[in-house]
């Protein structure tokens, strides 16, 4: 008895959380949506076998032939749905070249950039080349970084086509052939992406999707990644006067001391700076790869010479701007007898900073979610995002990847969570499709 009177509790309990558990607002995919939904769900092994095949094409950013064959292999997937495709040749640039493809829509909606790239970091010279498939894993070079990613950009297309939703769409596809290891200058290699953004409202970037403890998190920014050289000079002599009023300290305790007020003076938040190389002596160079150097000199003698090589990561070109401007005055503070020169490399990366634009586009996508019955992507940790394309174009909004799942990218071993494919593939779907409906100028 008690157990029935309890009984009516327990219902109302149920009836409560299921309430709870599916928000009311939760509106059912539209008839399109369903149809992309189904599209994307059809299509699945076509994805996977696709996927498969460009995996097993090596497209390390330095063989420059095997790039422009993805490239290829990609116009063969983005002709048929009506895009204007063109091959950028980039030898100007010690690189192969880019695809940028064109799709002309009804020019009244969101007009979308999308953003992947065909090289990987895995040149034909590495071991790791192989496909291989363990039910709901792959692993292969580049499989997630960044050919998944352009898998799900072909997914959410066929779906808006089988949906009838591609044709109003204005959308834009760049694939850079050399975002692993970019041409020089940069401003050349980037020349196109940056036209595109230029004729576009948002951008999409599908690289790697970020998860955290089995959650799928939304990005809406990305760190700059830059690097810098520091060269020290002193007059040299014999050890015995070091740091006295005639010799002076040396060109190692100048470059000891930059460093070391660069680690206590700096820091602040989604800042980081690291030293990758130091050399110094009576003669100190780096190797023209910059992968290392040579010293010379000896203990009694003070040292003549020193080079450090660092990096910088920063959430915003202002900050950038800002920090840049402390180390030089850091450097500015001479020891007596010495000097020192700052250069920041040309070929870096910028940062994209966390804005209320991406911001109203990550809830864009959260309403998709609730659509596809979901969890809601809270906003990852800004300074979580390394370097990427996109960071040229952070005068648009934009959201950051929509690729797939996966671990262990640029590195042997490097595999992705097929699942994720499908599910990427008709979030963006359903991302671009309401944002082709959307008046231009609204944000
Ligand atoms: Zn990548």
């Amino acid at each position: 008895m008690p157990m029935f009177r309890s009984a009516p509790r327990v219902l109302v309990a149920g009836a409560l959380c299921l309430a709870l558990a599916t928000p009311a607002t939760a509106a059912p995919p539209s008839p399109a949506e369903a149809k992309m939904i189904a599209a994307v769900e059809a299509e699945r092994e076509r994805h996977i076998g696709l996927l498969e095949e460009l995996v097993k094409v090596n497209s390390g950013s330095m063989n420059l032939q095997g790039v422009e064959q993805v490239g290829r292999m990609m116009r063969a997937e983005l002709e048929p749905l009506g895009f204007d495709v063109r091959w950028i040749q980039m030898q100007k640039t010690g690189r192969a070249g880019h695809i940028v493809a064109t799709h002309k829509g009804n020019g009244r909606g969101k007009r979308m950039l999308l953003i992947g790239h065909l090289d990987t970091v895995f040149e034909p010279d590495s071991p790791f080349q192989a496909w291989t498939r363990r039910g709901d894993i792959a692993e292969g070079p580049g499989v997630g970084d960044d050919k998944g990613g352009m898998v799900i950009i072909v997914a959410a297309l066929r779906a808006m086509q089988a949906a009838g939703t591609l044709k109003a769409a204005d959308i834009i596809v760049v694939l850079t052939g050399d975002e692993e290891k970019p041409g020089s200058p940069i401003e050349l290699a980037r020349a196109d992406l940056i036209a595109a953004g230029k004729a576009s409202d948002v951008a999409l970037d599908f690289e790697g999707l970020s998860r955290a403890g089995g959650q799928d998190i939304g990005s809406i920014a990305r760190r700059s990644s830059n690097s810098w050289t520091l060269k020290t000079t002193a007059k040299s002599g014999h050890s015995s006067g070091v740091c006295m009023e005639g010799p002076g300290c040396g060109a190692v305790y100048e470059m000891t001391r930059i460093l070391d007020a660069f680690r206590r003076e700096l820091p602040e938040p989604n800042l980081t700076y690291n030293v990758g190389v130091l050399v110094g002596g009576a003669q100190a160079s780096v190797a023209a790869d910059e992968t290392g150097g040579t010293a010379s000199g000896k203990s009694n003698i003070i040292p003549a010479e020193a080079v450090a090589l660092g990096d910088i990561r920063t959430l915003s070109n202002e900050q950038e701007a800002r920090v840049r401007a402390k180390m030089q005055a850091i450097v500015d503070r001479h020891l007596p007898k010495t000097n020192a020169t700052l250069t920041f490399s040309e070929t870096g990366y910028p940062a994209m900073a966390p804005t209320a634009g991406n911001r109203a586009l990550l809830a864009k996508l959260n309403a998709v979610n609730e659509t596809l019955g979901l969890p809601q992507m809270p906003e990852g940790d800004p300074a979580s995002r390394g370097a990427g394309d996109i960071a040229f174009v952070s005068f648009i909004d934009g959201l950051v990847g929509l690729g797939t799942a996966g671990e262990g990218s640029h590195a042997p071993g490097e595999t992705v969570d097929l699942t994720s494919l499908e599910v990427q593939a008709k979030r963006a779907a359903l991302l671009m499709t309401r944002l082709s409906q959307e008046p231009r100028g609204k944000r």
